[in-house]
Parts: C-alpha cells; structure tokens; sequence
C-alpha cells in the first residue's frame, strides 16, 4: 500500500485537499513548495506563514481557523514553555498531524516516537521572539489537551515519564521568583491533563 492508501483513510476533507508530494504525502500548507509541485520540506512557506499570523489561518491546511478555536501540536517541553514555533490549527488538522508522520518531518520536526501534546484554547497571541528573529506563538489557557505517542493515544506512564523529563529540562532555574512561580502554574495546570 502507498501512502496515501494506508494514512489518508481518517484524514479530514482540508487535508485531502492538499497538494500530494511524490509519494503521496499531503504537504501541510506551511511547508514551502518548491519548483515543479515538490515539497521543500525543510523549509517553510513565508508567505503562508505571513497569512496564518495575519489572517488566522490554519498552518496545516490553509484554510480559516474557527474563532475561538485553536489547536497546537507541542512537545511537552513547548508547553512547559508555552511556545509553539508554529501558528496553531484546525482542531481536526491537529488531531491528524499528530498521528501521522507529517509532524515529524523538515522545520516542523517533532522528534520520532515522542510523546506529543495536542493542546486547545480559545485564544493564542503571537510575541516576537528576540533569539528567533520571528514570530513564535504562546497557547491561551487549555481547554482540552490530548496526548499522542507513534500514532496513537500515549498512555499515563508514557505521558508522565517523558514529562518529567521535559519538566528537568524546561524548569526556569536561574529565573526570577515570579518566571518560576509562572512555570510551576502552568506545570500544575499541564499534569491535570494527564491521561487516565
Ligand atoms: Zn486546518
């Protein structure tokens, strides 16, 4: 079976819609395109990037995300530091990239057999990042948060090893009191989401 065959059959509609790379793999549309319809898949697309921000638009599939409805496919380390390099998406374009190898593929590289966090909020803001160079992302307050690991649901173990680990790494150590006492909030709130 390709592809296309074997990961397309839970796609959403949005994501049947995308351009096909030469095996079949829907390019997301943040992913540049280079000449002759071949996806570029280390690099991003400017423009769709400049769009997203302005436009609200899903960085997975182009299209307009719904108000108040905004979901972001993190590391668990992101959303201990509540940053996303990335707009957010369609709740159902989020769901499907977290499952599928295209989050771990090019400058939307998510590490292979990662737990990934599909976190959504009703707001997002975008805060220029001075390292960056560019935009990065910060997810409002949860409303949902799911956990993903090699396609499918991570389980309590999997989930909370892994964040534990991100928590060593991410905590603000040198930090003042009061970027601590925002880290460990937001640690607090994070762990309640924690699988069953
Ligand atoms: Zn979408």
């Amino acid at each position: 079976m390709t592809w296309t065959e074997l990961e397309l059959a839970d796609a959403p509609p949005q994501i049947h819609r995308l351009l096909r790379d030469a095996d079949g793999t829907p390019v997301p549309w943040g992913i540049r395109i280079a000449g002759q319809q071949r996806a570029d898949w280390n690099q991003i697309d400017q423009t769709s990037f400049d769009r997203a921000v302005a436009g609200r638009r899903c960085w997975t599939c182009g299209e307009r995300l719904h108000r108040g409805s905004y979901s972001f496919v993190l590391s668990i380390r992101a959303a201990l530091e509540r940053t996303s390099l990335w707009p957010p998406s369609h709740a159902s374009c989020a769901s499907y990239i977290a499952r599928h190898p295209l989050a771990r593929i090019g400058p939307l590289a998510l590490s292979p057999g990662a737990v990934l966090m599909v976190l959504q909020c009703r707001e997002f803001s975008g805060v220029s990042d001075r390292k960056a160079k560019r935009m990065v992302f910060q997810p409002g307050t949860a409303n949902d948060v799911y956990w993903i690991k090699d396609g499918r649901a991570a389980t309590r173990a999997e989930a909370s090893a892994e964040f534990d680990a991100a928590d060593e790494d991410a905590y603000p150590g040198d930090s003042g009191l009061e970027e601590k006492a925002r880290y460990e909030e937001r640690r607090r709130i994070l762990k309640r989401w924690l699988p069953e």
